[in-house]
Parts: C-alpha cells; structure tokens; sequence
C-alpha cells in the first residue's frame, strides 16, 4: 500500500459523518448544541434560538432563521469526539425544504433521529425516515425530553416500530419522567448514570452505580430501584439486542432516552455512533463501478449550493462531500461535467457559520469551494477519471407563483437572483419560451417568503408576487430530435426553460398534463430530475 493509500485509510477510519432527522421541536437544535459541546467546539453551548434572549445556537446562522426559529439551510460542523472525527450536517427543519434535506442525505453515512418523548413518531419524521430508506441509512434513535412528562417507554418503542418500520434495541433505559426522572440505566454497561437538574450548559459529572443488583442503587433510589429491575426484564425479555449488520442494514436502530435541554443522554449516543456508525461510505457512479472511501484517487460530488452565506464576501459556496482520496490545498482536480481541470486552492470547512481555510480533508468530510457560477448541484470532481456520482435529483415542484418587480427596472437583477437561488435550490424559476413572465416554483409554500426576503437582503430587488394557473411542471426529453422539435413548436405556449436552461412543460391543470401526454407518446415527461 503507498504511503498516501495508508494515510486515507487511517483518517477513513476515523470519520462518522451523520446528520439529525426530527420533527420540528423535538429538539435537533438543543441536540445541536450538546453535541458541539461535547466535540469541546463551544465553550458553553449557546442558548436555542432564544428570541427573548438573544443568543442564538451556532448552527442557525441565517437571518431568517432567527426570524423564524426554523433552519433553513443546512451547516455543517465538524468536531473530534474521543479519538475519532465526527461530521455533523445540520439538515432543515421544514418540511418544505424537504428537497434540500434530501440532498444532504445524501451526504452522509448515517442518521440520528430525534423524537420529543411526549409526543412520539410525528408526520415529518415518518416523510424523513423515507428518504432515508432509499439508500437504507443506519439510524440512531434519541428519545428527547424525559425531563417532561413523558409517554410510556415501552409504547414509544413500540410506535417506532409499528409506524416506522424498524426494530429498536433500546441501549439505555429511562428511570421516571418529569419531575421523577432520576437518570438512565444502559443495557450494555450494566451501569445506572444519575441526572442532575440544571447542568445543561456543561458536560456533567455523573454519578454512575455499577450493577443492577448492587443494593446502592436502592439506597439512592429507593421503591424505583425495583420498578427499574422489573421493567429491564421485560426490556430484555421483549426488545431486541443491538445486532451491527442489522443496524447497518438501517433494520434496527439503537435507542437513547435522555434530555437535550439538560445535556444528559447525549454522550451517550455519540458514544453509540462513534462506536456503531460505518465510517465514510464509498458511493455508486453512473458507471458500474462504486467508488470506495479507500481509494487513494480523489474524488467527490456537490450536494448543495449556497449564496451570499457571508453578507461580506457576497459570494456563493459549493458543498462538497469528499467521497475517496484526499483533498490538498492547491490542487487541481477535473470538474467532470465541464470536462476541464480546475485547481483549488481555497476550500473551506465550517464550524457552523464560521468559516476557516482547509489545508486537506478526507473522505466523509464536507469543503466548500466558491463557486463563481460554474459549479451545480450534483457535479463530479475526480482526480482525472470520468466517472459521475449518482442520485441527487431535483423534484417538481408543486406550487407556483408569478413574481413581479415593484421597480421594473430591475429585471436583470431579478434574474440573476433568482437563477442563483435556483442553483441553489432554494426554489425552482422557469421562464416561459413566448413571454417575459418569471414563474417561480415551490415544494413547499414558505418557500416563497425566503425568497422575496433573500431578493430584497442579497439583490436588493422588490418582487411580488401574483397568482398564476399553474398545476405542475415536467422536465421534457425525447430521444427523437426531430419529435422534440415539433412538440417545441406546437406546445409553445406551455414551455419554460428552468434555472439550468433544461426544457420543462408548464402544465395549467393535471388534466392538460395527461391530454399532452398521451397526444405526444414520443416525450418523456419526468417528474425528477437528476442533475
Ligand atoms: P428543533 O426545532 O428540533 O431544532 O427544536 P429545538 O432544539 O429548537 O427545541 C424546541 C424547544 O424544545 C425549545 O424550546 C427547547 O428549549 C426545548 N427542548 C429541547 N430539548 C429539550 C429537553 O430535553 N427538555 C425540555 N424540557 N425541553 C427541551
């Protein structure tokens, strides 16, 4: 092996790259927070998004995310947890950016899935845990807020299973709830580990009493200590075991009871992920080959694309996840689709918001690279080879509107806006082949509102918008040139080209859409897009 194989499976090793799945408060941004606190990244770990209070946690750095309390673009943190490397990838919490969550799923090799104990599985971690079943990602399960008033262990892991469809291995166990939360007791160590109330802002010390049967434990606890042997027969009677290929296979998933908010639990599912989680995964090509995180040749693919992250530089951030190999500053590496070399020299990493040069980077790590326009969503680097990465596609959107300028002198600036949101895919612009409309197409409808908001913050244009009969929209391919042609000129008046100049049917109502399609049998009309 060279010496340059050895050190990228050395820092393979090392790596977990993972990213939080929850629904909207259940406390991924108060995971957030523990989590970098335990990487030792924050000093203290800042206060959620606290409206009253100021603070605002690290990995909601958009202005609209204050606004709003919600993440509305994905961060990225890295930080060291014992003698491993951990990456975690902040994904939105909306459900309607749920394409860019999508996206950045697929950058990561494992998942934690957050649940608030007092409400269990709730819509938006059932549409999650989908998109992670397309590639059977391995899950980790936090079951948050037991320092409330909490529902029944037993029936939370039994919704798990029944709704999500994956076997739960409880780890550790929860001791009360609410007020009686006294600590939990991992299945594994055989240890109870006690909670403190009001330690939330550092790492605890904990008191730990080894042993179910050891009579300390009634000592401390008294009447739960028996409740507690009770209910870890039945746990251990009822529940499986943790089993690693089941895990991997995303079949079973590992379960921590804990509190975010308090900061108790959370150690112990990093403990679980650095132990448990695969390391960097290689990745599949649009060739027969997968490509191995092994592999010495570099190599990666651009998830997500973001502008003006920083109102001072004003530029736009491509996010690469590193898939084999090792990315060096100054090194020149081939933009597949373009066909060209390009040398980087200038990647960055980022502690949530913050930015710093990189001087290398390994597979499973994520770099940015500034994109003067050039770079898209899905594009391929490779040390030389021609090899695409596969699977980030681009859905249709749902929802359209009109956009219209309050100054109409502006219309450059518009489009350019928009385009680069496109790119980014904050939203979907498609312009129609006969008029100067813009229309603007949405997964979800609070897409809209960023974007006159980001138009008015980072363009400095006015829009707004009007309604428009638009019932969804169809990326449009046919093998036949010629059939291509003739549909261009007859269904003229329905064509747009999107952000990327692709050809896409504008459809006023399902109805047209089915008419259209069984008149042109020649046309692929496709609902995704793979970029
Ligand atoms: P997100 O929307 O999933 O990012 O959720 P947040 O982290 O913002 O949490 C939502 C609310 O729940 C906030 O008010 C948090 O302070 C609160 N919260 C988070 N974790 C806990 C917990 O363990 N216990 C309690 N009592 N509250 C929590």
């Amino acid at each position: 092996m060279s010496e340059l194989a050895k050190e990228v499976a050395a820092e393979v090793a090392k790596r977990r790259t993972f990213a939080i799945i929850s629904h909207p408060d259940a406390g991924k941004t108060t995971i957030t927070e523990k989590v970098l606190l335990h990487g030792q990244k924050l000093q203290k770990a800042g206060t959620v998004k606290g409206k009253k209070s100021g603070q605002h946690a690290k990995s909601d750095w958009m202005e609209m995310e204050k606004e709003r309390g919600i993440s509305v673009t994905t961060s990225v943190m890295q930080f060291p947890y014992h003698d491993e490397l951990v990456n975690l990838l902040d994904t939105p919490g909306h459900e309607d950016f749920s394409e860019d969550t999508y996206r950045t799923l697929t950058a990561v090799d494992s998942c934690l899935m957050v649940i608030d104990s007092a409400k269990g599985v709730e819509t938006r971690t059932i549409k999650l845990m989908d998109v992670t079943r397309l590639r059977d990602t391995p899950i980790l399960t936090f079951m948050n807020k037991v320092d409330r008033d909490t529902r029944d262990p037993f029936e939370l892991l039994d919704e798990v299973e029944n709704v999500l469809k994956i076997m739960c291995a409880p780890i550790t166990w929860p001791i009360g709830s609410g007020k009686n939360f006294k600590g939990v007791y991992h299945l594994i160590r055989d240890e109870t580990i006690f909670y403190k109330s009001g330690q939330g802002h550092r790492i605890q010390e904990v008191d730990i009493i080894k042993g179910l049967d050891n009579p300390e434990l009634d000592k401390r606890i008294g009447v739960w200590a028996e409740e507690l042997r009770e209910q870890i027969d039945l746990v251990r009677g009822a529940s499986n075991e943790f089993d690693q290929e089941m895990f991997m296979a995303g079949e079973l998933t590992p379960v921590f009871f804990g509190t975010a908010l308090g900061n108790f639990g959370v150690d112990h599912m990093l403990d679980g992920l650095v132990d448990w989680a695969p390391t960097p995964l290689g990745r599949e090509t649009d060739k027969a080959q997968t490509v191995s995180a092994d592999s010495p040749d570099f190599s990666g693919f651009v998830f997500k694309i973001q502008a003006n992250m920083d109102p001072k530089h004003r530029d736009r951030v491509a996010f690469m996840r590193i898939v084999s190999g090792k990315y060096e500053k100054g090194m020149k590496m081939k933009h597949v689709r373009l066909g060209k070399d390009v040398r980087i020299a200038d990647a960055l990493t980022f502690l949530a918001g913050d930015r710093a040069h990189v001087d290398e980077a390994f597979p499973g790590d994520i770099i940015g690279l500034h994109n003067h326009g050039t770079i898209q969503i899905g594009d391929t680097f490779t040390a030389g080879d021609d090899f695409k990465f596969a699977g980030i596609p681009n859905f249709a959107p749902e929802l359209f509107r009109r956009i219209r300028l309050k100054d109409p002198l502006k219309q450059k600036q518009l489009l350019k806006g928009l385009v680069q949101l496109s790119e980014e895919g904050a939203v979907q612009v498609f312009r129609p082949l006969i008029s100067n409309d813009l229309i603007v197409g949405a997964v979800g409808v609070l897409q809209f509102d960023v974007v006159v908001h980001r138009l008015k913050s980072e363009y400095n244009v006015d829009a707004i918008y009007e309604n428009i009969q638009v019932a969804t929209a169809r990326w449009v391919y046919s093998n036949d040139s010629k059939k291509l042609d003739e549909f261009r000129r007859k269904a003229e008046h329905n064509l747009a080209l999107d952000g990327g100049d692709n050809l896409t049917y504008i459809a006023p109502t399902m109805a047209n859409l089915s008419l259209t399609q069984e008149r042109y049998p020649d046309i692929e009309f496709e609902h995704t897009r793979e970029h």
